[in-house]
């Protein structure tokens, strides 16, 4: 990560989940001289206890690393 966080970008994707970090990548690959900013509201999880061995995973369900357990929907 650079020290200093750009202000601008080419591209802009917010959510560094699943379906960001595809597209950051597709996006990478296809335009390999443009700039881009991932941005990404989590915790960094490498290293986490719930991440280093397979099988943890099932305990993440309403850990620290689990962000929708905590929001509600209006269902609209
Ligand atoms: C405990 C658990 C176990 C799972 N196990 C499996 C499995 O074994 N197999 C499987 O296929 N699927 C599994 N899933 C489901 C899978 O994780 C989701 O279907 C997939 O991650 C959805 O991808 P996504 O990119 O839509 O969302 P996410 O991967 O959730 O990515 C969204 C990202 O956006 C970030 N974000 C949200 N709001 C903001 C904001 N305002 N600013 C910046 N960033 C923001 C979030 O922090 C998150 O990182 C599991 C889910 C959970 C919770």
């Amino acid at each position: 990560m650079p020290s200093e966080i750009p202000t601008t970008a080419d591209y802009i994707i917010v959510g560094g989940g699943l379906a960001g970090c595809a597209v950051a990548s597709r996006l990478h690959k296809g335009n390999p001289g443009k700039s881009m900013i991932l941005i990404e509201a989590g915790a960094d999880p490498s290293g986490h206890p719930l991440t280093t061995e397979p099988l943890h995973s099932f305990a993440a369900h309403y850990s620290d690393l689990d962000l929708y357990s905590y929001c509600s929907y209006s269902g609209r």
